[in-house]
């Protein structure tokens, strides 16, 4: 090492601890410690007090924060790393019901209606069922309430595809959710219908779909949600997860930093309110205010609108038509104007918009720059969820504007679906991520699990 960079680490350890702070009570040893400093990336050591890291660097600078009965963990050159925050989840409790065992992501319809027999003919009289599906299931024409309740024997079930954006529920759901056979949609959702007909199918895609499954998820008992909270807590910690920012669309906001404070969280949270509202209307769904900070591990900053849906259904919201299906563009949640007043609220409270196609992308960077341009957006750092569809004539403005992208690697695994979605120069532009790095972007990952 560098002698230069030595004394630097050296001047930082000490600043570090200055003349009146406690010394630390536990020194972490003879390891390889990533400090994310470009200045100084790598170092051997760190002294810490409490919950606080008091020192970084060479081994000898840090022994001189070391108290009276001091705690030496060597590390034997393992890696040390800060901890990594999860940047975009969705948490909360699960919902209630047996799950139905189907193999693979892409079940056919036939094979998710045998494991609702299967799963009937098990589970509890009248308890309901629940199943994670694909597309190809929920995109079959004999996809309806009709079929689960005939296979499920009337009871409740609730099949949701591993994309997130789409469902299927049996008429029970339908009916203790207080949703009439020919509802109107809700705002930025919409339901499938019986062909040629006004009657609900029991589909449900997008804000429909979320304001059930809150629904459904608000219901389940304070215990049951305190451990799905630790589930998830333990399973972010094997990766390393130390904070994790959740998109709150599971619970109310005031409900879920309820469920966080019961929890007694371990992990770092921020919950980003998840409105089920039009962006134009206030957010009374959301129940009363909450405080920024709640408990000392809970923050709570941001608004969340989801936009568009994605490839996989077709729905993320494109300049280009479909390959397959062939002259589709997707389909936007809400109206332009309602994008533009989704962005007009955005100005203390940070604003995140889940935008995959290029078309919405577009759309976003216009009304940001119709909306005071640079000056106004460039300190508040919008975020776009994903951005797929950040393509070459995109970036620059994005960068002018300083958005900051958060994708989610999960995106990273249809390429088959891709290829297939889009015609193949549309595809070789899309989800780009090296490119956002090179132009400055600023770029964060997200579990969205
Ligand atoms: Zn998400």
């Amino acid at each position: 090492m560098k002698a230069g960079l030595l004394a630097a680490l050296a001047t930082l350890a000490v600043a570090a601890r200055g003349s009146a702070a406690p010394p630390a009570d536990l020194l972490l040893l003879n390891g390889k410690v990533f400090t994310a400093d470009p200045a100084h990336p790598w170092a051997q050591a760190i002294a810490i007090r409490g919950e606080r890291i008091v020192a970084v660097g060479e081994r000898a600078a840090v022994e001189r924060e070391a108290g009276r009965g001091v705690r030496r963990l060597d590390l034997g050159g393992r890696v040390v790393i800060p901890g990594i925050n999860d940047a975009h989840a969705h948490v909360g409790p699960e919902l209630p019901g047996t799950p139905i065992a189907v193999k693979g992501m892409e079940p056919s319809f036939d094979d998710v209606l045998a494991a609702v027999r299967e799963a009937a003919a098990a589970a509890p009289a009248g308890g309901s069922l629940k199943g994670e599906v694909g597309w190809t299931a929920l995109s079959d024409p004999r996809a309806t309430r009709a079929a689960l309740d005939e296979a499920a024997g009337g009871r409740p079930v609730v099949l949701e595809c591993w994309t997130g954006h789409d469902g299927l529920v049996s008429s029970a759901v339908l009916r203790a959710a207080g949703i009439g056979e020919e509802s109107w949609n809700p705002p930025g959702g919409f339901y499938g219908h019986l062909t040629g007909t006004r009657t609900l199918s029991g589909a449900l895609h997008e804000y429909a779909l979320w304001r059930l499954t809150r629904r459904l998820r608000s219901e389940v008992p304070a215990e049951q949600a305190v451990r799905d909270v630790h589930a998830f807590e333990q399973q972010a910690l094997r990766f390393g997860i130390t904070s994790v920012q959740d998109m709150s669309n599971a619970l109310r906001r005031d409900a879920f930093v309820r469920l966080l404070a019961q929890a007694r969280p371990i992990l770092r949270w921020r919950v980003i309110t998840f409105p089920m509202v039009e962006p134009s209307q206030p957010d009374l769904d959301e129940g009363p205010e909450v405080p920024a900070h709640p408990t000392p591990l809970v923050t709570v900053s941001g608004t969340k609108w989801i936009l568009d849906g994605t490839p996989v259904e077709a729905r993320a919201l494109m300049r280009d038509a479909y390959a397959d299906p062939a002259g589709r563009y997707g389909q936007g949640n809400f109206r332009p104007e309602a994008v533009l007043a989704a962005i007009r609220r955005g100005g203390a409270d940070p604003l995140l918009l889940h935008a995959v196609g290029d078309r919405i992308i577009a759309q976003v960077i216009a009304s940001m720059q119709q909306l005071g341009g640079e000056a106004t957006w460039r300190p508040r750092r919008l975020r776009i969820e994903h951005g797929d569809g950040l393509m070459p004539d995109l970036v620059d403005s994005a960068r002018r504007l300083g958005i900051v992208v958060v994708q989610n690697p999960s995106h990273f695994t249809i390429g088959d679906v891709l290829s297939r979605r889009y015609k193949p120069e549309v595809r070789a532009r899309f989800q780009p991520l090296r490119s956002l790095i090179a132009a400055g972007i600023p770029l964060a990952l997200g579990s969205d699990g």
